[in-house]
């Protein structure tokens, strides 16, 4: 166990920052935790659920003295927090987010960080479809990517501490540059939750015809749709209003994909359909074999712990 910050700040405590706060319990990695948020809802519930050593009502008290500070709320909130806690970060401290997307947020904090605070801009890539204080789980992050965009001036002993904060919680830990973030996660993440949301909603209109079918007997495909489609829709608005040209961009792409597979179905091109899904098959397997996923058959029930 070892103390690699005397204080960290939460602000926002919902599904990523109460992980945070379980796995730094379990490694012992802060000295203290304080933790806030903008309704008193959720403080309430944090604090009964206890995963802070502090839970106070406002960021800039939250931040006071805290050697890292963790923006954990939307995207699109980010630069009206920065805004207010920057009179208030301490010294030395390291300021870092948990933002799904990285230009936009680098954009919106970076004109509030102080003289002598280091912004580090961060982005586990783990969650769940759960939202809230009471999602969290120590587990979360464990062997899953942690990706740190530090920029060039930043203070190497700052960004390993905070990389020796992501491993000891369970992270692998890369370094990328930002622009390359939105759009591998465009690819990775964004477009196949805006499919997912799509193809929901085209089922859900469907329903109103087939009078329940839909729900009644959903296969594995539909139900993994509905999984990453129940995900916090501000969340995800926030996401898409915010990594605008990278996610245009991949579905401009993916348009032109499922034209050529509808042509291929209306003119019976076999050949292509079977070329296709055995290039998307070995991408899986190279998946498994990252080790991002295991080759166990997911009908949507496991894996998915709150
Ligand atoms: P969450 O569970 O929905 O919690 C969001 C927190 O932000 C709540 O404490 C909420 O406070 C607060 N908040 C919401 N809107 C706000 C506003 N306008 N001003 C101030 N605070 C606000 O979200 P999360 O899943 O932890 O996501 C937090 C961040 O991590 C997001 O930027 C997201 O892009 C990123 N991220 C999420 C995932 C994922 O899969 N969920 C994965 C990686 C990164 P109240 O509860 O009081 O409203």
């Amino acid at each position: 166990m070892t103390v690699l910050y005397n204080r960290v700040a939460l602000v926002g405590l919902g599904l990523i920052a109460s992980s945070m706060a379980h796995a730094m319990r379990r490694g012992g990695l802060a000295g203290e935790i304080v933790g806030t948020a903008r309704s008193a809802e959720t403080r309430k519930v944090a604090a009964e659920l206890g995963f802070c050593d502090r839970i106070v009502p406002t960021a800039a008290e939250a931040v006071d003295g805290a050697d890292l500070v963790v923006l954990a709320v939307p995207v699109g909130a980010m630069g009206t927090i920065a805004e207010e806690i920057g009179p208030h970060l301490a010294p030395g401290a390291t300021l870092t987010d948990v933002g799904s997307v990285k230009r936009a947020v680098v954009d919106a904090v970076a004109p509030h960080v102080p003289e002598g605070v280091t912004f580090i801009p961060g982005h586990p890539l783990a969650g769940t479809e759960h939202s809230g204080p009471a999602s969290g789980f120590a587990e979360l992050f464990e062997n899953r990517w942690c990706l740190l965009l530090p920029p060039e001036d930043a203070d190497p002993a700052k960004v390993d501490r905070l990389a020796a904060l992501w491993r000891a919680m369970g992270s692998n830990v890369d370094f990328m540059d930002i622009e390359r973030h939105d759009l591998v996660l465009a690819v990775t993440s964004h477009a196949p939750h805006l499919i997912a949301y799509t193809m929901v909603g085209v089922a859900d209109d469907l329903r109103r015809v087939t009078d329940q079918e839909v729900i009644k007997y959903s296969a594995a495909g539909f139900r993994d749709f509905t999984r990453i489609a129940a995900s916090d829709p501000t969340m995800w608005r926030d996401v898409f209003l915010n990594n605008k040209d990278a996610t245009l961009e991949i579905l401009g792409r993916f348009t032109e994909e499922l034209f050529a597979l509808q042509r291929a179905i209306r003119t019976g091109d076999g050949d292509l359909l079977f070329d296709y899904f055995t290039r998307t098959r070995a991408i899986r397997r190279s998946i498994v074999e990252a080790g991002q996923d295991t080759a166990a058959p997911d009908f949507g029930r496991v894996g998915t712990k709150r």
